[in-house]
C-alpha cells in the first residue's frame, strides 16, 4: 500500500459517508431521483440572493488590471475592512480590518487557525455531538481531541462537564452555534459563563486557551433568537466563518477568520494566521469572490423557506412520535433515534428510500441527523415514508 497508513484509518473511520452517497446514487438509478428522499447533505437548497449575481455582473463588465493576480496572503484590504466593519456593528466594538484573514471557507479558516496555535499534543475541546471534520483538522496540526458531552436534553453547553476536561495542556475550544447537527444556538449567559471558567482555569494553569467559535450559520437564526457575539462573551476567541450558507455560495470557497481586538498577543496571532493560509497553500481566498462579498457584508438568503421547512419537519415528526430537540438556526434536525442503534436504524429508514446520517458520525450514538435544506416537495413527498417508517419502529 502506498497511502499513508494514518490516512488510511481516516478513509475508514468515515466510510458510512461514502457508504451512504454509494447507496443514495445505487436507490436514485433503482427508483429513480425523484422517488428518493436524501437528507444526508448540508448543500444549500436556495439560490445566492439577487445583489449577488447583480455585483458579479459590474465586476464581469469592468475588468480592471491586475484583478486576478496574487494579492496580501491575507486578503485584499477592501474586503478585509468591509468584514470588519460588520463585525464592528455586530459586536458593538471596534474590529479592524487587520484583525480578519479572508479564508477558502469556513473549514479553511479553522485549519489556519489551528495550526497557528497548535504545538504537538496539545488538546482541543470538541463538543458532541460535532462537525464530523473537526476531529481531521484537529489531526492535521498534530492536536488531539477531547470529545466533551453537551447536555443530553437541550444540546446547551454543559460548563460543569467542560471544567472536568480542561488541563494544563489544553489549547483551545471549538464552539458552533448555531449547531451542526443540533440547530441549538447557545445564549450569551452560557458563552460568558465559559469565559469566566476558561479564564480561572488559565490563570490556575498559567495558560491561554482559546475559544475558536465556528459560525457559518450565523444568519441562519429563526423564531428573532439572537446568536450572540463572541467577542463580547469570551476574551481570547476568533470567529471563524464563511459565506456558504448565508449568501449560498459553498462551492466559492469564502470565508474568514476574525481574531477579538482583545484577546491576548492579537497581533503576533494575526501574523501566525496569514503565514499558516500562505504555508497550507491557500496562499489566499479566492480574488473574485472577495471583491463581491466586500459589496454584500449586509445581504444574506431569505432564511424564511428553511423556517417555513423547520416547522413543517419539525411538527410533523414530533406528530409522528419522533423526539426531537426544536432547532433554532441553520439547516439540521437531530432526533433520536427510536432504535438503539443508530446505523441499524438508518439501514432500515433506506427500505423506504430515505436517506439519514447516523449520530455515530458526530460522535453521539442514539440520533440521526436530517439536513433539511432540499426543496420543500421532497420533504411533502416524503412524509407517506416517514409514516411507515414510524410505524415499523413502533412509535406513535
Ligand atoms: N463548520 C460547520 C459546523 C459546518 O457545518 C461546515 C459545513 O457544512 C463548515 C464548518 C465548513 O464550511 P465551509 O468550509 O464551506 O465554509
Amino acid at each position: 500500500m502506498t497511502i499513508a497508513t494514518k490516512i488510511q484509518s481516516c478513509i475508514e473511520q468515515s466510510s458510512w459517508i461514502r457508504k451512504m452517497f454509494e447507496q443514495g446514487a445505487q436507490l436514485r438509478e433503482q427508483f429513480g431521483a425523484e422517488n428518493i428522499f436524501d437528507f444526508t447533505i448540508g448543500n444549500p437548497s436556495v439560490e445566492p440572493p439577487q445583489a449577488f449575481h447583480d455585483e458579479l455582473k459590474k465586476i464581469a463588465a469592468d475588468p480592471q488590471p491586475g484583478m486576478h493576480r496574487y494579492m496580501s496572503n491575507a486578503g485584499y484590504d477592501e474586503t478585509r475592512n468591509a468584514v470588519a466593519e460588520f463585525l464592528s456593528e455586530r459586536s458593538g466594538s471596534q474590529v479592524a480590518g487587520s484583525q480578519v484573514v479572508m479564508t477558502c471557507g469556513a473549514g479553511g479558516a479553522l485549519n489556519v487557525v489551528l495550526k497557528t496555535l497548535l504545538n504537538p499534543g496539545e488538546k482541543v475541546i470538541i463538543l458532541a455531538p460535532f462537525f464530523v471534520e473537526y476531529k481531521f483538522y484537529i489531526d492535521n496540526h498534530g492536536g488531539v481531541a477531547t470529545v466533551v458531552e453537551t447536555n443530553p436534553e437541550t444540546f446547551q453547553l454543559d460548563i460543569g462537564t467542560i471544567e472536568q476536561a480542561i488541563t494544563a495542556n489544553t489549547k483551545a475550544i471549538i464552539v458552533n452555534s448555531p449547531n451542526n447537527p443540533t440547530g441549538v444556538i447557545y445564549p450569551a449567559e452560557d458563552l460568558t459563563a465559559l469565559g469566566l471558567l476558561l479564564k480561572r482555569k488559565q490563570d490556575e494553569f498559567n495558560s491561554t486557551i482559546y475559544v475558536i467559535s465556528d459560525e457559518p450559520y450565523a444568519r441562519l437564526a429563526y423564531d428573532n433568537v439572537e446568536v450572540p457575539c463572541i467577542f463580547n462573551c469570551i476574551q481570547n476567541s476568533v470567529i471563524v466563518t464563511s459565506h456558504s450558507k448565508d449568501l449560498a455560495l459553498p462551492g466559492e470557497r469564502i470565508g474568514y477568520l476574525a481574531a477579538n481586538p482583545t484577546m491576548a498577543d492579537v497581533d503576533l496571532f494575526m501574523e501566525g494566521a496569514i503565514f499558516c493560509n500562505r504555508v497550507l497553500g491557500f496562499v489566499n481566498a479566492p480574488a473574485l469572490i472577495q471583491r463581491l462579498v466586500s459589496k454584500l457584508q449586509h445581504v444574506s438568503v431569505d432564511i424564511s423557506a428553511y423556517e417555513e421547512k423547520r416547522d413543517l419537519f419539525y411538527r410533523e415528526l414530533t406528530a409522528l412520535g419522533f423526539e426531537v430537540v426544536k432547532p433554532q438556526g441553520g439547516f439540521y434536525l437531530f432526533p433520536k433515534s427510536p432504535l438503539a442503534d443508530d446505523v441499524k436504524f438508518i439501514e432500515l429508514a433506506q427500505k423506504y428510500n430515505i436517506l439519514l446520517v447516523p449520530g455515530k458520525g458526530f460522535g453521539t450514538p442514539g440520533y440521526f441527523r436530517i439536513a433539511y435544506c432540499i426543496d420543500k416537495a421532497i420533504i411533502e413527498r416524503s412524509l407517506p415514508a416517514w409514516k411507515k417508517l414510524a410505524a415499523e419502529v413502533g412509535l406513535g
